[in-house]
Formats: C-alpha cells, structure tokens, sequence
C-alpha cells in the first residue's frame, strides 16, 4: 500500500470534522485537518452557540416587564449593543482556543488555508501537495439569499451577530429556523422587527398546532408577521434600504436579513474532478455510510444535506469512526431526532407531526393542552404554552411530542428517550408528574382531542 502524508485527511473544522478528528487521532492514526475560517465551524461561530448567547440576552427586556407583576421595580433598563457583541466575540475565542487545544492533544495536525481536493487520495493545502489514505469532507452549508434586484444589500445570519450598529428597524425574510430564531432575537432586543414569508403559514414541515400557535405568539410580541408577502426589490436609499414587497407596498429598514436557507458548501473543492459526485443541490452523495462515489473520500455534516444539525454531524462523524478504524460499520440514525427552535417562546419537538402520523399509520390519537403558565398568572402576560402528543392509535405507542413554550428543548429533550424508546400513552400516563412545571402536562393529558386533523396550515 502506498505511504501518504496522513491516515485521514479532514476537510473543514467543523463540528463532524473536529469529532472524526480527534476520535482517529487519539486512536494512533496520523490525521490532518484543514479550515479555511475559524476553527468550530458553523456551530461555535456563525450558528448555536452565538445565536442561544443573544436569545438569552433578547429575554431580559420581558423578564424586566414580568418582574412588576411580582413587585419588582427595575429603574432604567438599556441594552448596550456593542457591550454583547464583545462579550460574544470574547466567548468564541475562548471556544476556538478549546478546539484548538482538544486537536492538540489528540495529536491532530491543524492547518490553517482552503483544501481542495486533487485525486481520490491528494489535498492541496497552504501551497503544500499532501497524501492521505482516506479523505472527509465536512465544509458544511452557507446561506443562500434569492436572486432579486438589490438582495445585495440584504445581510444573512452570518453577518447578523457583528452589526456594527443596533438596527432599529430589520425585516427577516423566510420562515424557518433561522429566521423566527432572529426575529425573536432582534424584537426581544428591541428593534422593530418584520417577518416576510412567502406561504401560507411559517416553519413548513413542523406540526401545524405548532405552526400557528408560534405565529400568534410572535404576533403579540410586536413582530409584524406578513404571511403570503415575500420581497420583489430591495433599494438603498439615504434613509434606508427600500424593500418593495409582492403586495407593492414599500417599507423602509435599516437592515433586511435574508433567512432562506442554505446551500452545501461544495463549490471550488475539485470534487467533481475527483470524481464525486453531487446532488443537483450540491450536496455530496454518500451512501448509508458516509461513503461518497470515490472510494476514499467520505463526507459528513451540512455538505451532505442529510439532516443539517450540529448533533447529527457529530453522530455521523461518530459512526465513520467505528466503520473506519473499529471494524464495526456503523450506519447514522435518523429516527426520531428531536430539535428545538429557539424561538420565543420556544419550540421543542420529536417524532412525527399529526398529519405525518395520519400519513404513516392511519388512525391516530392527539391529546393536545394549550395553557396559560404559572409565571404569567402574576406577570400578566399573555402567553400561551402548547404540549401535544401523537398516538398511534393501534399500538398506543407515543410517535410524536411537541411543544411550544419557555424551556421547550429542555423539556423534549428528556421525552425524545421515551418517544425513541417506544413508549406507550399508558405508560406516559402511568408516570407521575412533577407540580407545578409545564412539562407535567405531558403524563395528564386525558382526552383525545375531537377537532385532530382540522385547520391544517399549509
Ligand atoms: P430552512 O430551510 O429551515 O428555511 C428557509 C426558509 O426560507 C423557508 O421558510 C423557505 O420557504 C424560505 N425561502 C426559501 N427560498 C426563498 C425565497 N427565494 N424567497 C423567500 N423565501 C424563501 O432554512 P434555515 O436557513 O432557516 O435553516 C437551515 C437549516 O439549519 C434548518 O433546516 C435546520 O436544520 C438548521 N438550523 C437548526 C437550528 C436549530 O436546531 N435550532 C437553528 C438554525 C438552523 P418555504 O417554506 O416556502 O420553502
């Protein structure tokens, strides 16, 4: 067998690259690892991490207004834009150097510049030729923005947490995760803040109680919701940029974020000339073992769009460990991932929707609880939370948990055992709840509910 450089040669230090790296490194494998940007990836840098830091500081100004109903007064309250941006930016360093320091001691070569491939076994790197044994391809997803006149004024997540100023009016374009995560973000820290979304209703593919019941809440928040509205144009004028939407009205913003999705990252990597092939979306196309149409090169992670979470591209990265270097080929699972949309209020879910379940297996009971929380019997606030359950009605087994309320991730997260578990409604049931929170609701919902299937959103 030829000598390479390295055992594994990684593509992208992210959070699958910085796994599979430091799991084959403390295994005694040589491995090499490349990153362009910042080490940590999307995650550390542009994503979950930043993102979870300005929801908590968007919370402050509701907790100061709830506060009174609980005989606080709170004097004076600003919000000092420049002051989180550097305590962010203080932070992430931090998490680098972390990363930096676990591929240290895994013995990892880190190698700072763009990698491109060349051959199924050569990476050009920093001006250097180098050889491995196996390449992985973790260069992730970047963001897309639609192709209207002006969308380059428009910002995208990426730019969204360095502003270098407080935008006190911003519109978000599109309606999935990232854009109702900083459209609470922004409205919490107290811009006047603008969802356009192009469908019927936001967050497609959620469960349609989820759905709208998240729409209502934002609403009354003081976001603007404009649903069936996308932009046509966007123009920069002295007092601003002019955003020109499908109803003809025109409204002026200090900034307009484009949440429209994102787009494997996989152009300019000499991959097609290696032989890998690609979706018609770019995405690399790997078998059920990460494997793709070269022999040895592998992919996880956002490049391979298979189900673009930090989690899942740690798992994948996790399995090509064990088949690589365990002689146990290990598929990754997709079934019954739990995700939470850090909204506000948040949305914690896992499993199937209602109209999935209805789908899948027919006949399906729903219990579904919308309550007023305990903290706003004092505060006063208008709040709802929802807690909903999908039954396969044959087996009684719970195949969905949803939910839409404060601490909703942390709350699925603990169901997401029993629903990955198979666990029955009786045995939810069987199950004591703890008094007062709002997670008890989910081992007392009694009653099915009669109106399941009704006023499905689109
Ligand atoms: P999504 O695919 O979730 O949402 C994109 C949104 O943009 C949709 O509402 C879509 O509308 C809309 N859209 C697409 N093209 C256009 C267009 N040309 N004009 C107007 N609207 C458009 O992407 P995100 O970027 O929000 O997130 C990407 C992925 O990253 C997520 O799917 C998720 O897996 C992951 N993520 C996870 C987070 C978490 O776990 N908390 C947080 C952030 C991201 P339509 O529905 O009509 O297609």
């Amino acid at each position: 067998m030829a000598e390479y450089d390295f055992d594994l040669f990684i593509i992208g230090a992210g959070s699958g690259g910085v796994r599979a790296a430091r799991r084959a490194g403390a295994h005694g494998k040589r491995v090499g690892i490349a990153e362009e940007s910042r080490i940590g990836g999307t995650c550390v840098n542009r994503g979950c991490i930043p993102k979870k830091l300005y929801v908590y500081a968007s919370h402050f100004a509701e907790e100061a207004e709830d506060a009174e109903g609980f005989g606080w007064t709170v004097l004076d309250a600003s919000f000092d834009w420049p002051k989180l941006v550097g305590a962010k930016k203080t932070e992430i360093a931090r998490l680098n150097g972390i990363y930096d320091r676990m591929l240290d001691e895994a013995g990892v070569s880190y190698i700072e510049g763009r990698a491109v491939l060349a051959g199924p076994h050569g990476v050009e790197v920093a001006g250097r030729s180098l050889g491995a044994e196996t390449i992985l391809i973790n260069t992730g997803a970047r963001a897309s923005r639609p192709e209207i006149p002006g969308a380059r004024h428009a910002i995208t997540s990426d730019d969204a947490f360095d502003l270098a100023a407080f935008p006190e009016r911003i519109a978000i374009v599109g309606g999935g995760y990232i854009a109702v995560e900083f459209a609470g973000i922004f409205n919490g820290l107290g811009a006047a803040t603008t969802l356009f979304y192009r469908g019927e209703m936001i967050l497609r593919g959620f469960d349609d109680d989820v759905r709208t019941t998240l729409c209502e809440e934002m609403g009354k928040k003081g976001i603007d919701v404009r649903l069936k509205t996308n932009l046509v144009r966007i123009e920069k004028k002295a007092d601003g940029l002019h955003a020109t939407t499908t109803n003809g009205d025109v409204m002026v913003f200090d900034q307009i974020l484009m949440a429209t999705g994102r787009s494997p990252n996989t152009d300019g990597l000499g991959l097609g000339e290696a032989g890998v092939e690609l979706a018609p979306d770019g995405a690399i196309v790997v078998d059920p073992y990460s494997r793709s149409t070269v022999e040895s090169v592998y992919a996880v992670g956002d490049c391979t769009n298979r189900l673009p979470l930090t989690p899942i591209a740690i798992h994948e990265a996790q399995c090509l460990f064990e088949t690589l270097y365990k002689d146990n080929p290990t598929r990754p699972e997709y079934r019954d991932v739990p995700s939470c949309v850090f909204s506000q209020p948040a949305i914690g879910t896992v499993g199937l929707t209602e109209t999935e379940a209805r789908e899948a297996l027919g006949a399906v009971d729903v219990y579904r609880s919308k309550f007023r929380p305990l903290k706003h019997t004092l505060s006063g606030r208008d709040e709802v939370t929802l807690t909903k359950l999908v039954v396969d009605a044959g087996t009684g087994r719970v195949v969905g948990a949803h939910m839409v309320g404060a601490e909703a991730g942390e709350i699925i997260q603990g169901l997401a055992i029993a629903v990955k578990a198979g666990l029955t409604k009786a045995q939810f049931d069987a199950t004591m709840g703890i008094h007062p929170t709002s997670a008890e609701e989910f081992v007392l919902m009694g009653e099915k509910v009669t109106d399941a299937g009704a006023g499905a959103a689109q």
